[in-house]
């Protein structure tokens, strides 16, 4: 397999010390991935800039032009916890240019698979302003870029951080082009992403929420593959899936309360691999969204990569939780009423 690796040491110039979205984060991905040897055998790519043309297909203008004014101030907060320095935009503009790169190498045959670590994250930017620590929709970016180059009809985007996709939901709410699913612990932050928020107009049924209860982990995430994520995506039969690959639903990780291990994520990504496989030739991205213990966050990345490259490998030095998972049988019945999966 040839794997696509785009990824910049520029990302660490968006950095706020001692906020959880921080440089540290991806110094600590690209060393566990270069002391692995697995960085030089992918096909090394640099993220290009996504312009302010590609910006507004999903962002408006008045939004723009404040990340535009934010250049020129010192530094300012969106909401509590989204802080925009006066080269954040530059640096944003490089890891929705990362997403971008991956759709490209896929498209264009120069990969078979694609990995892009980026940051800032995206999935919980809206059209009108950043949030949730994102200030660009890099996925929602990557999916439009896809649809006005490639001409591609059908992307599905899976969400597998541990925080509802409240962005990328909304910028195609109404667009049956994009087929989303999102699994997510609920409720919790952004409170959006209940199971009945299916989609409208034209977009009705081509947005699907797994709104999971705290504590759900490695079980209850593989009855979600069976029961409801492989006959949405074999229903939809997409071109393309690109994978908002959050690692904060480890049971390790600080800003979440769920119990994936990191063998539950590498079976999550096999299950994805093989989605792929069946349904658009392999095409599949894994762009980089949350994740805040370094060690499964890191270890998770490298576990992806192995995947990606057809190793038979897993890096688990975190092991299990004793947490006992909440039944989600009547959950899974509601949503595949709601759905029309059998
Ligand atoms: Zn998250």
């Amino acid at each position: 397999m040839t794997t696509a690796y785009v990824t910049d040491t520029r990302y660490a110039e968006h950095n706020l010390p001692g906020h959880a979205e921080y440089a540290g984060r991806l110094l600590a991905i690209h060393e566990l991935l270069d002391q692995r040897g697995v960085s030089e055998r992918m096909v090394r790519l640099k993220p290009e800039s996504v312009s302010d043309q590609q910006i507004l297909t999903v962002h408006t203008d008045e939004y723009l032009e404040l990340l535009h004014w934010s250049e020129t101030q010192k530094g300012l907060m969106l909401g509590q916890d989204t802080y925009v320095l006066p080269v954040s935009l530059e640096i944003a503009r490089l890891s929705a240019g990362a997403a971008v790169r991956a759709v490209d190498a896929l498209m264009l045959a120069e990969a078979d698979n694609a990995l892009a670590v980026s940051r800032p994250p995206g999935h919980h930017a809206v059209s009108d302003t950043g949030m949730g620590f994102c200030l660009l929709a890099n996925v929602s970016l990557a999916a439009m870029h896809a649809r006005d180059k490639y001409n591609l009809q059908r992307i599905m985007i899976m969400d597998i951080d541990v925080h509802h996709g409240n962005g990328t939901q909304d910028i195609f709410y109404e667009d049956p082009g994009v087929l989303f699913i999102s699994t997510h612990q609920h409720p919790w932050y952004p409170f959006t992403g209940i199971a009945s928020q299916i989609g409208r107009g034209d977009g009705q049924g081509y947005n699907i929420n797994i709104p999971l209860p705290a504590g759900v982990g490695d079980l209850a995430y593989r009855r979600v593959y069976q029961e409801v994520i492989w006959q949405a995506a074999r229903r939809y039969r997409p071109e393309l899936i690109l994978v908002s690959a959050g690692f904060d639903a480890h049971w390790a990780d600080p800003l979440s309360q769920m119990g994936l291990t990191l063998g539950g994520y590498d079976y999550i990504v096999h299950e994805l691999l093989k989605m792929a496989a069946e349904l658009c030739k392999g095409r599949i991205a894994f762009v980089l969204e949350g994740g805040y213990n370094l060690t499964s966050l890191s270890h998770g990345v490298l576990n992806v990569a192995h995947a990606l490259l057809g190793d038979d490998e897993l890096s688990d030095p975190l092991g299990a939780t004793t947490r006992k998972e909440p039944n989600i049988d009547d959950l899974l019945r509601h949503i595949k009423q709601l759905h029309t999966l059998a």
